[in-house]
């Protein structure tokens, strides 16, 4: 009777792909993490992709391989991940928090000008993808002053999105996708950036691994030398090839699971729209639905009755500068909306096996929790 926030998608081929690995003698970085790259950059309709361990790996790649000088601002929602800001302050920088749009819970070019007007112009910009919402980093760069390869774009909640008609990371210079369990496209673990740039793109695939010139699977290809050189210090950032052979099964039905996810936002969108606040809907751009975000006042609350009713549901996010160590970075202060969403921002479940019955479980549930918050107010 209860309905789970979030369960992993795996594809039908996921096990038998992982057991070729095995069989195969070569389960760290190699034919794999290849094949995968090639096939979701197809995908992406994007130049360069680069698998690593991470999204947050990829974030302080990305941050790094920049070139800033040490300290450099660089401008960050607070309604985002932690990892995403540890990830600037791990590559030598200093995260200036700024305030999302309210409706669309992203930065916007007005957003940017506000925080410009507060606290001058940044060296970088990184944005989020919040939920799946399409973020355009040109309009971001020029709000912000900055050229395009000064946006690092977290598209975590992507892939499926687009931007200017075109899958989001398709024409960016830094974007980062993660491959975590609960992500659109899971591998349990993993992480990748698309570019555009092809020097950015060797440097990453060298920072990935220590710095090391070549990989282990290069190295053992025939012709092959077991001579390398590191020409600059790099991170342990790779993903293995079980990771990878997971992704590239994932891919082929990531579609279909895209489909579904639409299908069950569109329902909760026409039961729930007389009851909250929606999200909003990027127009003519496509939203990734990741996550399925409401907003509730009294949201604490209204959580722990849909819990007692069986329906789990989550947070996303806690804004970064409610958290204790990031609490007085620059710009905490100044977060007027950031604050209101915090109290109000619900996730309710959203996932490709979510059943049509599990979703009225959820609807129902959240109808009885806010009829009966509103009998108690008049
Ligand atoms: C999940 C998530 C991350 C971190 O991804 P990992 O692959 O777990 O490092 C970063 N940013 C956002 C917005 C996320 O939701």
């Amino acid at each position: 009777m209860s309905v789970p926030f979030t369960v992993p998608a795996f594809a039908d081929g996921a096990a038998a792909a992982v057991l070729e690995v095995l069989g195969s003698g070569w389960v760290t970085t190699g034919p794999q993490n290849a094949a995968f790259e090639k096939e979701f950059a197809a995908y992406l309709g994007a130049e360069h992709v680069l698998a690593v361990s991470s999204c947050t790996a990829a974030l302080e790649l990305c941050m790094r391989a920049l070139d800033l000088p040490p300290g450099t601002r660089v401008f960050t929602p607070s309604l985002t991940f932690c990892g995403a800001v540890a990830a600037i302050v791990h590559a030598g920088h200093e995260p200036v928090l700024v305030d999302v749009d309210e409706d669309t819970l992203v930065v916007t070019p007005e957003t940017i000008a506000r925080a410009v007007r507060l606290h001058g112009s940044p060296g970088a910009v990184m944005v989020n993808h919040m939920a799946g919402y399409p973020v355009d980093p040109a309009a971001i760069a020029e709000a912000a002053g900055l050229p395009l390869n000064r946006v690092v774009e977290d598209v975590a909640h992507g892939p499926g999105g687009t931007v200017r008609g075109e899958q989001a990371g398709a024409r960016s210079f830094a974007a980062c996708f993660s491959f975590y369990a609960t992500k659109n496209l899971a591998m349990g673990e993993g992480g990748a950036i698309a570019t555009y740039d092809g020097d950015f793109a060797d440097r990453l695939r060298a920072l990935r691994l220590h710095g090391m010139s070549k990989d282990a699977w290069r190295r053992y290809l025939p012709g092959g030398s077991w001579r390398y050189d590191v020409k600059e210090i790099g991170l342990k950032a790779n993903l293995s090839d079980f990771q990878a052979a997971l992704g590239r099964a994932a891919l082929k039905e990531l579609p279909v699971w895209q489909e579904r996810r639409a299908k069950l936002v569109a329902r909760y969108d026409a039961e729930l729209g007389e009851l909250v606040r929606l999200p909003a809907r990027p127009d003519p751009e496509r939203h990734a639905n990741h996550l399925y975000v409401i907003r509730v006042p009294g949201r604490d609350a209204v959580m722990a009755e849909l819990a007692e009713a069986g329906v789990a549901t989550s947070v996303h996010f806690i804004p970064v500068h409610h958290l204790t160590a990031y609490r007085d970075l620059p710009g905490a202060r100044e977060l007027p909306v950031t604050d209101r969403l915090g109290e109000e921002l619900l996730s309710l479940p959203l996932y490709p096996s979510l059943s049509d019955e599990d979703q009225g479980q959820v609807v129902s549930a959240l109808t009885s929790a806010l009829r009966r918050r509103s009998a108690q107010c008049v």
